[in-house]
């Protein structure tokens, strides 16, 4: 995974932080591509592939009624049950050692599951308890009972403190970055502003954002429902191949950040698993990606703030 380094060592990326633009209350900075990034080794692009193991936990929060249903049960359960192990062997063949996210509930279900991802070499995020939406939680307190509910559950059942965090249904509260830099969080992924990692300043100090983007999830894509109605049909792999491996172009040729997820129970099929494997064969033919753990990736951007190159 470690790239060689080249000749000219940076690529032609420009950032440069607006700090007058945009809202600022939320304690977001804004970014434009207008100075160089340098990442480790010389690489031209950094890579991020996680995965969210949601597993049945979204379908109760909806409805707790649907606990009862084997149908909605059992779609959430191919994730743990089916897709994370197909999944985890694929990022075994290829060395590469990503972040899980996952609900404290799921945890508690699938202890085994959770303790091969850590023994594999993984890292696990904080993903709600039962895939609560924090914007929808009516109070900080809530939320933050919650979060130190699923850090307990990470730290009883698998001996570990995640370091990274997703917000369920991507959809954070105004409170969520002060309570993950409280606990000890060290990076967010949610935000859909910019294709570069920023810093959300906090008042207990920075926390790093991998931005995302619904173009590089599975879930608009191959998530299905047909009761209730979810999702947006079943789409060809070989379309959103296409997708897929046109933003990594993109991204890899302007010299900037490529981050894609996943979720098991949707994502872990053969057919997709296939065209994702191929993905990551066409990342790692270009040679000069970094792919790091995230955590890695967070503390060089963090490093990289301090020295005032970026935010
Ligand atoms: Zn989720």
């Amino acid at each position: 995974m470690t790239p060689s380094p080249t000749s000219d060592g940076e690529v032609p990326l420009r950032v440069e932080w607006l700090e007058d633009c945009g809202p600022r209350g939320a304690g977001l900075f804004f970014c434009t591509m207008t100075t160089p990034v340098t990442w480790p080794h010389g690489a031209r692009c950094a890579i991020m592939m996680t995965f969210d193991l949601d597993g049945e936990s979204p379908w109760i929060q909806r409805d707790p009624a649907l606990a009862d249903r084997y149908l909605h049960m059992s779609m959430g359960s191919y994730g743990p049950k089916t897709g994370m192990p197909r999944i985890l062997d694929v990022l075994d063949r290829y060395d590469i050692k990503t972040c899980i996210f996952i609900p404290g509930w799921i945890v508690e279900r699938y202890p085994a599951l959770c303790e091969e991802i850590v023994k594999r070499g993984h890292e696990v995020g904080q993903h709600g308890y039962l895939h609560e939406r924090p914007s929808s939680l009516k109070s900080r307190e809530e939320e933050e009972e919650l979060l130190v509910k699923s850090l307990g559950i990470f730290k009883k059942i698998l001996g570990v403190t995640p370091l990274g965090s997703r917000s369920p249904s991507a959809d954070p509260s105004k409170h969520t970055m002060e309570l993950l830099k409280k606990h000890g969080f060290v990076y967010h992924s949610n935000a859909l502003d910019t294709d570069l990692p920023y810093c959300i300043d906090t008042p207990l100090g920075p926390l790093v954002e991998f931005p995302t983007a619904w173009c590089n999830n599975d879930a608009p894509f191959f998530l299905f429902s047909s009761a209730p109605p979810v999702g947006n049909g079943i789409w060809s792999q070989q379309d959103v191949w296409e997708i897929w491996s046109e933003e990594f172009e993109g991204m890899y040729e302007e010299g900037g950040f490529y981050n894609w997820l996943g979720h098991p129970q949707v994502i872990g099929r053969p057919s997709r698993m296939r065209m994702v494997e191929r993905l990551i064969q066409r990342i790692l033919g270009k040679k000069d990606v970094w792919w790091p753990k995230p955590i890695d990736l967070a503390r060089f951007w963090l490093e990289k703030s301090r020295a005032g190159a970026a935010r």
